[in-house]
């Protein structure tokens, strides 16, 4: 008996997440944006940084972050929770919404595959977590999803649209479909990439109260701000917040985010917009490859299926100086399929080049 006994039991089939730390020039695997921000832009967000007191714990009610965060998003200041990233704001969800039911232990209702800190964050804190697998043609499968919902009975169903790999989104209707039919679920709504999307559904939570949406900066230029929050119906909002340890985001983050969101918010959209076209160019590129399928996205990011194992086209790729995701350790129909983020125009056109080699 040692203290290893007192571990939750959960985190022996759990392994940390460690980024691929390969030395690669070509970086195409984590879905950041390219570095586009202007040197005045730079500069500026590191004079915000340096605005605030470094002796000083930061303001714990983040009231000018909210703001901002709240005129970018189109929603009121006491409607948002700020989190370190969107990562964090998963955790308050998991930790707010996990009343004990006669049932067992509460249930998480999530896509396959998806974004897995959903069910990383689930399991660990002892939720039993489904996992619906997505249609043929990669999107969320509605019909069962609500199957889950009807069988599992969920505390939270996760659901990231534009998805996480597969940059398909959920339609509006299909979103109110899922709130409508669980009215006792939270229904959470990750729009990581919305800003890359055609459309976003985050307005369906002022007509169904069990409607939440995550959103972050990570994905459009600032990953390393570690900067998302969630948005909700004021009282539930107020009660998620609750949960929030009180100096969460540093004064530095609080500053320069809110400079970000307000001052910067051109060059922002700056950078989606190039990301959008090189979406579009290399979308195009790729699909003139023979046996190579490439599934619309409406993310920074290109999920194709190779004609090759992905294994092998990973590989091959990351010898090369080019790192893409390949989610080839979950074999199935995933054996064939990669992700890569769109990068800067040099960076989209040597993983075209290399790939173009490996394929031939
Ligand atoms: C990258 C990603 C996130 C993480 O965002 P952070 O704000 O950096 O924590 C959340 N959801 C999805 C679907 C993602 O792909």
């Amino acid at each position: 008996m040692g203290v290893h006994d007192l571990l939750r039991t959960e985190l022996t089939g759990l392994t940390p997440y460690h980024p691929d730390a390969t030395e690669v020039p070509v970086r195409l695997d984590a879905n950041e944006a390219p570095p586009l921000l202007s040197a005045a832009a730079r500069a500026r967000l590191a004079s915000a940084a340096a605005e605030s007191p470094w002796h000083r714990y930061p303001d714990a009610t983040q009231t000018e972050l909210r703001r901002a965060i709240a005129a970018w998003a189109d929603v009121s200041p006491d409607e948002v929770v700020p989190g370190a990233g969107s990562d964090e704001v998963i955790t308050f969800l998991l930790t707010a919404f996990s009343r004990p039911r006669s049932r067992g232990a509460p249930t998480v209702v999530t896509s396959t595959p998806t974004f897995g800190m959903y069910r990383m964050g689930a399991r660990l804190r002892g939720f039993r977590v489904l996992e619906v697998p997505l249609t043929r043609d990669w999107r969320h499968d509605v019909p069962g999803l609500l199957r889950a919902i009807e069988v599992g009975e969920p505390h939270l169903v996760f659901l990231a649209s534009p998805n996480n790999p597969t940059g398909t989104r959920l339609d509006r209707d299909e979103v109110a479909r899922l709130a409508a039919a669980a009215p006792e679920t939270v229904i959470v709504l990750d729009e990581a990439y919305v800003d890359y999307a055609d459309a976003s559904c985050l307005s369906l939570y002022r007509e169904h109260p069990n409607v939440v949406v995550m959103r972050t900066l990570s994905k459009i230029g600032l990953a390393s701000l570690r900067l998302g929050w969630l948005v909700a119906a004021w009282g539930l909002a107020a009660e998620v917040d609750k949960v929030r340890q009180p100096f969460n985001l540093s004064s530095q983050t609080q500053r320069v985010a809110t400079v970000a969101l307000t001052e910067l918010a051109g060059e922002l959209a700056s950078t989606v917009a190039f990301v959008r076209q090189e979406r579009a160019r290399v979308h195009a590129a790729l699909a003139e490859f023979p046996g190579v399928e490439v599934t619309p996205s409406e993310a920074n990011f290109l999920w194709f299926r190779a004609p090759k194992p992905s294994s092998e086209v990973f590989e091959r790729l990351r010898a090369q100086g080019v790192l893409v995701r390949s989610f080839h350790p979950a074999a199935g129909r995933l054996a064939h399929q990669l992700r890569v983020t769109m990068g800067t125009a040099e960076e989209n056109d040597a993983f075209l080049e290399r790939l173009a080699g490996i394929l031939a």
